[in-house]
């Protein structure tokens, strides 16, 4: 028998519940990836050039098991049916996602499959514990983080699975090319010159080194912007090139790791309301968020990193820069955004995720409507003094000056307020300070 095992974002081998069910239940496996037009259209630069990484590692990883990947180009519910009849497949496994989009495609996967007679099976993998497992009494989704957290902490997590040894592909099928570093040309936004690496190699790679150096101090400098000592793993998980559950379990045994999986917990929680309120691209639209008219200058100073805040345009420029940029200074630039500058939180949204890597539709929305105050667990009208969160998580002003190069001459914390006219063509304050 044969059974496809079609790759979304969970190009990995180890710990991969549908490749893995695929290989033990089946004599022939085709792993299957379809190039979809509709989909990269929409996908930021940063995040296809990582894809083309991932599936060049995930090639050579299948082949050295005596496998290989299919590589398909189309649309994915027709090209996954058409590979479906041509191989005599009886199943189509799929790691299940979240979302609008991701819940109709998969709707529409099942009808095409279910013609021909071929089922379509949903695996969990691309979170810790699976959207949907948990509930609270009387509603289908936690909205509040610390019972979920609590329900989440004590959970039966299921085992990791190894990476299989071997990997039988139909000696029939071909295997088509994989795409080359010119098809970010299609996605949107820009492509960062100090972007992450895509591909499981280089996540486990990062997975050993962070957790073996970093991972017991975590707590104390997640939020130290100069320092730079988060996992960065974000992007990895994003395609699943290193699986949160295997991670969480490293984790859940080194000292330390308690705090680390209290992020993986917030991961998990966006994508459990992501689930279940089926977000969609224009999830969140409230009319006192549509209703406001947008500053159009201000924002277009804030995606540049030309506010005159020297710290909101230090994150600015390190997205623009790495495709990434570190939480504290997402929650700042955020901050400013939406209640300094009013802008919709929709409008900045689509902004870091025309460049963020790790730039994912439940992660992305339940942030930012956290920050924005329209989100469940939230409390809003949250102002932040740009100034203070500026002196207390950049204190002698390292990170401004690593991404500002007009104001590396100004030393200490002083850079958080550099004179007027500022060197270097550095632009004055956009807002006064409050
Ligand atoms: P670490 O601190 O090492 O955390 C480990 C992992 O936990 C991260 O890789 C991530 O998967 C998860 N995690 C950590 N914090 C959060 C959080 N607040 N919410 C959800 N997961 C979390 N993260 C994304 O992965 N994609 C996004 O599109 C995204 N957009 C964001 C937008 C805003 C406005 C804000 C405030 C945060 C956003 N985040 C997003 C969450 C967070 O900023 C990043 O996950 C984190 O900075 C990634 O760096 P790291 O891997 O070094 O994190």
């Amino acid at each position: 028998s044969t059974i496809v095992v079609l790759f979304t974002r969970d190009l990995r081998l180890h710990d991969h519940p549908a490749l893995h069910a695929a290989v033990t239940g089946a004599e022939r496996v085709v792993p299957l990836f379809v190039l979809d037009p509709a989909v990269l259209g929409a996908c930021a630069r940063n995040r296809i050039a990582y894809l083309v990484e991932a599936l060049a590692e995930l090639r050579a990883g299948l082949r050295g098991r005596g496998g290989d990947l299919v590589v398909r180009e189309g649309d994915t519910v027709a090209e996954t049916t058409r590979i479906a009849a041509e191989t005599g497949a009886a199943a189509v496994h799929v790691s299940g996602e979240v979302g609008a989009s991701a819940a109709a495609r998969e709707l529409d996967l099942a009808r095409a499959l279910g013609g021909p007679g071929v089922r379509l099976r949903v695996f969990p993998g691309v979170t810790v514990v699976p959207p949907g497992a948990l509930t609270p009494s009387g509603g289908d989704h936690y909205r509040v983080f610390t019972p979920y957290l609590r329900a989440w902490e004590s959970a039966a997590w299921r085992a990791a699975l190894p990476a299989p040894d071997r990997v039988a592909i139909p000696s029939t099928v071909a295997v088509g090319r994989l795409p080359g570093p010119s098809l970010a040309g299609t996605g949107t936004g820009t492509l960062s010159p100090d972007r992450t690496r895509g591909g499981e190699d280089s996540a486990r790679d990062r997975v050993r080194a962070w957790t073996a150096s970093a991972l017991a101090g975590y707590e104390g400098v997640r939020d130290d912007l100069s320092g730079d000592r988060t996992s960065r793993l974000s992007g990895h998980l994003r395609f699943g090139c290193v699986s949160p559950l295997e991670l969480a379990l490293v984790a859940r045994n080194l000292p330390g790791g308690t705090a680390f999986l209290r992020r993986l917990a917030w991961r998990d929680f966006h994508h459990q309301a992501a689930h279940a309120r089926r977000w969609a691209d224009d999830a969140g639209h409230r009319p006192r968020d549509t209703d406001r008219r947008t500053d159009e200058d201000g924002f277009a100073a804030w995606c540049s990193g030309r506010t005159g805040a020297p710290v909101v345009d230090a994150g600015m420029r390190q997205l623009l820069r790495e495709g990434f940029m570190h939480n504290r200074a997402r929650m700042i630039t955020a901050n400013y955004l939406t209640r300094l500058l009013s802008v919709p939180w929709r409008r900045g949204a689509d902004h870091f995720h025309s460049l963020l890597v790790d730039g994912d539709l439940a992660n992305n929305h339940g942030n930012w409507r956290w920050i924005a105050g329209t989100g469940d667990d939230t409390r809003s009208n949250r102002r932040f003094n740009l100034l203070r969160q500026a002196r207390r998580f950049d204190p002698d002003g390292s990170y401004v000056r690593r991404y500002v190069p007009e104001l590396r001459g100004i030393s200490g914390p002083e850079v958080h307020t550099p004179p007027l006219p500022a060197p270097g063509g550095y632009p004055p304050p956009l807002l006064p300070e409050p």
